[in-house]
This record gives C-alpha cells, sequence and structure tokens, in this order.
C-alpha cells in the first residue's frame, strides 16, 4: 500500500521522524504492518528518545500545554474542557501526582479502545489506576498509549475502515448489559442473565445470516454457516463469565467469527467447508462444580452425575436446566456429541488473558499448547516455639520452608521454561511472637508439555522432600489437579500462522497459560488457538480487561484469511 510521508507526518507529534524511519522499510502489505514498523523503530530508538517522544506530547489537563492541532480536537472529544470544578480539581491534583512521580506526562488515548472517546470518569479512574503502577510499567504504557493515538490518527489520515472490528466491539459491550450483579459483570450457568445473553447471541446470529441457529440442551448457541460439501469447522468459545470478570474472556472468540460470517452471508458466497459457530454456555465453573461442561457435551463427555450437582442454593443442574426451558435428560444431551469424521477441526480465538502481547505489543499471537497443570494443596509442619527465646539454629520453622519452596518453584519454572506458583500461604493462628510451626500452602505447575510439567514437579516434590530433612519439617500433600497439556495441531497452527502473516504481521507463538474449551475439543478434534492482545497489561477477568476495536478488526480479518484457506 502506499503510504506518504506528508500524509502521516503528525501521527506521533511533532516525530516525524518515527514515521519516516518507518516508511523506508516498506512498501507495506497492511496498516497493520506499517504501524508493525513504527512500534519497532521507537522501539529501538533506546530510553532516551522513548522518554523526549513522551515529554514532547502536551500534558492532558496542563494550563501552560502547547497543543497542536490534533491534541485540542481530541481533548475536547472527551469533554475535558467541560469538567465541574471538582472534576477538574481532581485532575489538577493526578497532574501534579503524576508528574512529582514519574517526571513526564500522563498520556492516554482519550479517544479510547472504540475511538469514540473515554467519558471524564474513566480517564480520571484511568489517571489514578496508574498513578500507582511502577514508573518502568507506567513508561511502557505511555509508549503504548502512544502508538494507540497514533493508530487513531492514522485511521482518519488514510480513511481506513474498521466496520466489523466496532460492530465486534459493539456486540461485546451490549452482551455485557446482562448482569447477575449490579455494576459488574457477572454471568453464571444458566442465570436469567446468562439466559438473556444466549437470547441475544441467537437473535445476532440470525441476523448474521447463519442458515440454522439454535440453543441445544446444554444452553450452547449454535449458528450454523453451509459450505459447498458436508465438512465443517467448528469454532466458538464461552459466553458465561466468572464473578465481576471481563467483557472479552471467551466472548470475543464467538463474536469475531459471527462477523465473518455476517460479511460471507452478506456477499452471498460459500466456503468449500461451513462454518459451525458455538457459543458455549459455561466454561467458568462458578456456578456448579463441573467446568467445560458445554464442550464436553460436544466431545461426548458430560458426566451424568453432574446434572445433580448443586450450586449455593442447592439447585441442581438438572432442575436448572428444565427451568430454562431446556430437556434437562442425559439422552437430549448425550446427543449434541459431535462426530469427528464431520468436522475439519476447532478452531478457538481467545484474548490472551496476559501480559506477553501487551508488552510485545503484537495485537495477535498463535497458540503453540494449551498447559498442562499439576496442583497441590500442602501442609509444612515444624514446631511452634517462642520467638524470643529459641535461637536461631534450634528452629523448625515452618514458613522457612515455604519460603525456601516458593524461591525453588520460581528458579526451577524459569529454567525450564513454564511457570509455578505458590499462590496460598497461610501460617494457621500465627502470631508475632511465635515462629511459625505450621504453614499451609498451594503449589500450581504448568507447561506445555506434559514431560515438562512432570519434570517441574519431580523436580519440586524432591525440594520439598530435601528442605524437611535440612529443617526438620514434615509435609503432606494432596493433588488436586493433573490436567494433559493440549499441544496446537500443527497443520491447524501453521494456518493461524499464515492467517497472521496475511495481515502482515509477524507470527509471534506463545503457550496458553489458562484453559480453554479448546483443552476439551482437543480429545476429539485437531485443534489450535489464536490469541488477541488485552489492553491494561493483559488483565483478565477483571472488569479493566480491555481491547480495541481496531485489535478486534484483525480478529475478524484472521478468521477471513484462515478460511480463505482452506
Ligand atoms: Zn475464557
Amino acid at each position: 500500500m502506499d503510504l506518504k510521508l506528508e500524509q502521516l507526518a503528525g501521527l506521533y507529534e511533532h516525530n516525524a521522524w518515527i514515521v519516516e524511519q518507518a516508511l523506508t522499510r516498506g512498501p507495506f502489505q497492511s496498516l497493520a504492518a506499517f504501524k508493525r514498523a513504527c512500534t519497532e523503530v521507537l522501539d529501538t530508538a533506546g530510553r532516551d528518545a522513548q522518554l523526549a517522544l513522551i515529554r514532547a506530547h502536551p500534558e492532558l489537563v496542563g494550563k501552560a500545554a502547547v497543543l497542536t492541532h490534533e491534541s485540542t480536537r481530541e481533548q475536547s472529544a472527551a469533554g475535558l474542557q467541560h469538567c465541574s470544578p471538582e472534576e477538574f480539581a481532581t485532575l489538577q491534583q493526578l497532574n501534579r501526582d503524576y508528574n512529582a512521580r514519574f517526571g513526564w506526562p500522563f498520556i492516554v488515548a482519550v479517544r479510547g479502545p472504540r475511538g469514540r472517546g473515554l467519558t471524564r470518569q474513566q480517564i480520571i479512574d484511568t489517571f489514578a489506576r496508574r498513578l500507582q503502577a511502577h514508573p518502568d510499567a507506567e513508561f511502557a504504557e505511555c509508549i503504548r498509549q502512544i502508538h494507540r493515538i497514533a493508530e487513531l490518527r492514522l485511521m482518519e489520515a488514510v480513511g481506513e475502515s474498521i466496520a466489523e472490528g466496532e460492530q465486534v466491539w459493539d456486540w461485546a459491550e451490549q452482551l455485557a448489559a446482562h448482569s447477575e450483579a449490579p455494576d459488574q459483570l457477572t454471568v453464571t450457568y444458566l442465570s436469567a442473565a446468562h439466559q438473556a445473553c444466549a437470547r441475544q447471541l441467537q437473535a445476532w446470529m440470525q441476523d448474521c445470516g447463519f442458515d440454522e441457529v439454535n440453543i441445544d440442551a446444554v444452553g450452547n448457541v449454535v449458528g450454523r454457516y453451509r459450505g459447498t460439501s458436508e465438512r465443517w469447522l467448528l469454532t466458538g468459545s464461552h459466553y458465561d463469565t466468572v464473578r465481576n470478570g471481563g467483557k472479552y474472556d471467551g466472548r470475543l472468540g464467538i463474536l469475531a467469527p459471527m462477523a465473518a460470517v455476517a460479511t460471507l452471508a452478506r456477499e452471498g458466497r460459500r466456503l468449500p467447508v461451513g462454518i459451525e459457530v458455538v457459543g458455549f454456555a459455561e466454561e467458568e465453573g462458578q456456578r456448579y462444580p463441573a467446568t467445560f461442561l458445554a464442550s464436553s457435551a460436544l466431545t461426548g463427555g458430560f458426566r451424568p452425575e453432574w446434572l445433580q450437582q448443586q450450586d449455593a442454593d442447592g439447585v441442581t443442574m438438572q432442575q436448572a436446566m428444565i427451568d430454562a426451558g431446556l430437556p434437562g435428560t442425559m439422552e437430549a444431551i448425550a446427543a449434541l456429541a459431535r462426530q469427528p469424521a464431520d468436522y475439519l477441526g476447532f478452531v478457538e480465538l481467545h484474548i490472551e488473558q496476559g501480559p506477553v502481547l501487551d508488552a510485545a505489543k503484537q495485537p495477535l499471537g498463535v497458540v503453540t499448547s494449551i498447559n498442562g497443570s499439576h496442583r497441590y494443596l500442602g501442609r509444612l509442619v515444624g514446631q511452634a516455639s517462642h520467638a524470643g527465646t529459641t535461637p536461631m539454629d534450634l528452629r523448625r520453622d515452618a514458613l522457612l520452608g515455604l519460603a525456601e519452596l516458593s524461591l525453588f518453584v520460581e528458579a526451577e519454572a524459569t529454567r525450564l521454561g513454564c511457570v509455578g506458583t505458590v499462590g496460598i500461604c497461610t501460617v494457621p493462628s500465627g502470631s508475632i511472637n511465635v515462629v511459625p510451626g505450621r504453614v499451609d500452602f498451594s503449589l500450581d505447575l504448568r507447561a506445555p508439555d506434559d514431560a515438562m510439567r512432570d519434570r517441574l514437579r519431580d523436580a519440586v516434590l524432591a525440594e520439598l522432600v530435601a528442605i524437611g530433612a535440612r529443617r526438620g519439617l514434615s509435609h503432606e500433600l494432596l493433588p488436586t489437579v493433573a490436567a494433559n497439556a493440549a499441544p496446537s495441531d500443527p497443520g491447524w497452527q501453521a494456518r493461524w500462522e499464515a492467517a497472521v502473516e496475511r495481515l502482515g504481521l509477524p507470527v509471534h507463538r506463545l503457550p496458553s497459560g489458562a484453559g480453554h474449551d479448546a483443552m476439551k475439543l482437543h480429545e476429539i478434534l485437531p485443534q489450535a488457538m489464536l490469541f488477541v492482545r488485552g489492553g491494561n497489561n493483559g488483565i483478565s477477568h477483571n472488569p479493566l480487561e480491555s481491547i480495541s476495536a481496531h485489535d478486534a478488526q484483525l480478529c475478524v480479518d484472521a478468521f477471513r484469511h484462515l478460511w480463505e484457506a482452506l
């Protein structure tokens, strides 16, 4: 594509050198490729140049700010010139505190992830939150915000349309209106809000032009768009949420392929394979102990005894199904099992739920494997004794044993290239003047393949024994989870990689640290996942979960490229 410096000189305030240098890397396959080049130029320019760029941006609320034409317009879009006196005072104070803490101006793309403008309250909340960040993290966030501002300016400069991405973003926003709790997003299996989500998804799928849309016996919303053959590609993700969750976890993997199908249907086009999009009813395990029950129904792995599980109010799953107008019988659920021969495979798009892509300024990442895990609940027991009278060499301090173990988990997981966490550490009846005699803890060990996962486990358990011997501690350990890794199918992973390359983006591969529906479908079909970055350092299972409409558009385009290549 033909990009001209004159047209783009103002993308980075008065720092035209970024665009100038980026343009020397052209020609570009896409705007995404050009944006990538800009991030690479700035990444390699060094911290001094980056700091100068941050300082070249006018203060959001500084009276003495010298505003470029663009900045003036963007800030008025957010209505910052219409603050109440309280808001104005708050912003002034935040600005003073921010400058004192970091020494550079606060940068936020005031037009926000959708491009329509953040509210004044959103800006104030963001300001207050980021004031608490570590300086290195905040510096990196300012750079990302500068790239976001440039992305929005570029969009206007070249008249870019991201209608599908905006549609996906708007759908996610509208779907989030259905919640069990006021002021937060909570949608658990078969609650009223959950059923409203299913009906909404069903209606949208019908509008998109799917040939068949139905809600199945476990509450999955299933849309089928026929191809020219009898074979299908299965995709989708979940629409339930954790309590106080984010708007994109799971849902994005339903909405993005819906938007891509809508375009196919509008153009009257048929692919060589049919596209089946499933909105899975349950993945998060919030209401009933059973998790992945929705994808389990498709693999034939739904266990009859799950129907008798009770929620916190004593309502059985079977009763909840009947109350929601579902049959509530194993017969109906067993009939949902898919025949692998009918499908080419399963692909899932999901928000990363981690900081890797955001930090790397990569919108998309191709998943190599869904990590396998071992989890334990454990206890170390030593001797509680007087903190004043027990000499250091005569102690049997259980907490110090766990401290040593935690550091070992960190070192060993880092060495192997996987992850391990001691997430719970409790000294029951601990006291300021007592040497801890007992500590309860948890262990969570995850790796992209089972051999590595087991190597980490073996090393950690051997170290636990060694620490006990050295420190005179005994231990108990209860295994709670042993989940196998689900490596991506090489063929489908390669198709995602090709789709990302067709978008003009470099392929960034990463394992999935979290579990996903694809893990279940892995039991019967070849599968591979695509991740999209989350903003705010990739935070997820949290209201701060965020994606931009631009990244949503890349998700839709990635589906299109994946399908076109079949
Ligand atoms: Zn999820």
